[in-house]
């Protein structure tokens, strides 16, 4: 037995770490096609103390530490590094409050978002975001991602419900941010600083979350679209007529054709563009925000409005957007799922961008996303094995995120930065605001144990 597992078993137990290959090997990868890295062990603490006992440890051995919590993640920030120690929170998932006087939940890291949503729920509560991977990914690594979700356009991200965390930083010291004050403006606002760092600046144990009151009623669009524009027009003038909806979903012509090739949700084979599109709210209000939205979807030409305020119907309709990251997963044998985001405005120039890129390189690129954010999924169908593809696959995610970029927008919307962006993140920010997250990262990790080679 190494030095190494020796020490980790003393701190978590010996049932609480995984050196073997065979063990560690599926700790190997996240979400993101292609990167692939094997940790020299895995380990699962129990609590916050055996976190920061861990994080001690690493530092005194000088191996760096990559927290991991579902590894759903889309840019390989959970991705282990040569000679690592993963550390998964997945052992922490106790709800450890639900404060029905202040609105709030405080939870482990490991809880997976689901559960924060239902705990909600049961007591007539809301958590908003709702990653599309809520089922699986955690609430760790939603807050490290600042993760968004359907739900977006009208409540925002992860970070706007995040009151307050528990941190463990590179020294093993554990620090709380953030309480249930409504309003706080005592010092720098240090619990941003961790949300959306992608476990490089410190492993967040505990995350006290803003609940709010459960919504009503709820109605939800299914528009269809003979051209990709009319879509796009239809968008801005929702937004225009000062509607802001819970959810504004695109999908473009090839993901319709493999969502019903899938799902068989009876979407129509020759449109060119879908809307999902929600309201939630009062009913009353409801009710008058999807008559005024089909109106407007209506003057701009759609082909088909189905309006619904029945659940079951909700549930499928909503099918037809939930289910397009699967359905496009069964053409080839590789996925590639990017993020880029451009303001609203500039959405109709994206995709057109995207899909003459798609002609000109003759790639297989599909698009959906949350258009009512302008974050928009590009999704590249392609074969990792095919070296010549994959090289003409980079070459067209360099372009369009130098076109992204051209149009104000950014690299990623929501899948952060990791390993897979890093290359264009100097682009977006220019070098002086680069060079201050350098100076951020070194004053908290001063060694880079915490996740070393992620966002720089
Ligand atoms: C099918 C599918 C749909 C998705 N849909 C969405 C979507 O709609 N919106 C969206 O934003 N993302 C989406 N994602 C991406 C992914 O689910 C999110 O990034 C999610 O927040 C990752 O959570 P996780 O628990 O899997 O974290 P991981 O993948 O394990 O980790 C993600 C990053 O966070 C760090 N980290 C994890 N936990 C902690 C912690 N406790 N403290 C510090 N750092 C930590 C890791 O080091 C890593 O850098 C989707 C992914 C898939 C596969």
């Amino acid at each position: 037995m190494s030095e190494l597992e020796k020490r980790l078993k003393e701190i978590v137990g010996t049932e609480n770490v995984l050196t073997k290959i065979a063990d560690v090997y599926p700790y190997g990868f996240d979400g993101t096609a292609t990167l692939k890295q094997r940790p020299a062990a895995v380990v699962f603490p129990a609590n916050s103390e055996e976190v920061s006992a861990l994080v001690k440890l690493a530092q005194g051995l000088k191996t760096p530490i990559v927290t991991r919590g579902s590894g759903t993640g889309l840019s390989g920030g959970s991705v282990p590094v040569v000679g690592c120690i993963v550390l998964c929170l997945l052992r922490m998932d106790s709800i450890l409050e639900l404060d029905t006087a202040n609105l709030t939940l405080f939870a482990e890291s490991g809880v997976v978002t689901q559960k924060i949503f239902e705990t909600a729920e049961s007591a007539g509560l809301f958590y908003p975001p709702d990653p599309g991977s809520m089922k699986v990914s955690t609430i760790g690594g939603n807050v490290a991602e600042n993760s968004g979700g359907l739900r977006g356009l009208k409540y925002g991200v992860t970070r706007d419900y995040v009151m307050g965390m528990e941190v463990v930083l590179a020294d093993g010291s554990i620090c709380w941010l953030g309480n249930k004050c409504v309003k706080d403006v005592a010092g720098y606002n240090l619990k941003d600083l961790f949300i959306g760092s992608e476990g490089t600046l410190g492993i967040i144990t505990k995350t006290l979350l803003k609940l709010l009151p459960k919504p009503g009623a709820r109605e939800t669009l299914l528009v269809t679209y003979d051209r990709m524009e009319k879509a796009a027009d239809t968008v801005s003038a929702i937004i225009a007529n000062q509607i802001i909806p819970c959810t504004l979903e695109f999908l473009d012509r090839k993901t319709i054709q493999c969502v019903e090739d899938f799902a068989k949700v009876g979407l129509p084979l020759d449109a060119d563009a879908v809307l999902l599109i929600e309201s939630d709210g009062h009913s009353a209000a409801v009710a008058d925000e999807a008559a005024r939205i089909e109106e407007i979807a209506k003057q701009n030409e759609a082909l088909k409005v189905v309006r619904t305020s029945d659940p079951v119907e909700a549930a499928k309709l909503a099918t037809a957007r939930r289910s397009a990251f699967s359905a496009l997963a069964r053409i080839r044998p590789t996925t590639i799922l990017e993020d880029a985001t451009v303001p609203r405005s500039e959405l109709g120039k994206m995709i057109r961008f995207i899909q003459d890129l798609a002609a000109r390189t003759g790639l297989e690129i599909a698009t959906f996303g949350h258009f009512g954010d302008g974050n928009l999924h590009p999704t590249f169908l392609t074969d990792e094995r095919d070296e010549e593809e994959m090289h003409r696959v980079e070459e067209a995610m360099k372009e369009i995120f130098d076109y992204a970029l051209s149009l104000g927008g950014t690299i990623t919307g929501e899948h952060g930065v990791g390993l897979a962006k890093k290359g264009f993140l100097e682009q977006q920010l220019g070098g002086d605001s680069y060079a201050l997250l350098g100076m951020i990262k070194k004053s908290l990790d001063p060694m880079g144990i915490l996740n070393p080679g992620k966002i720089f």
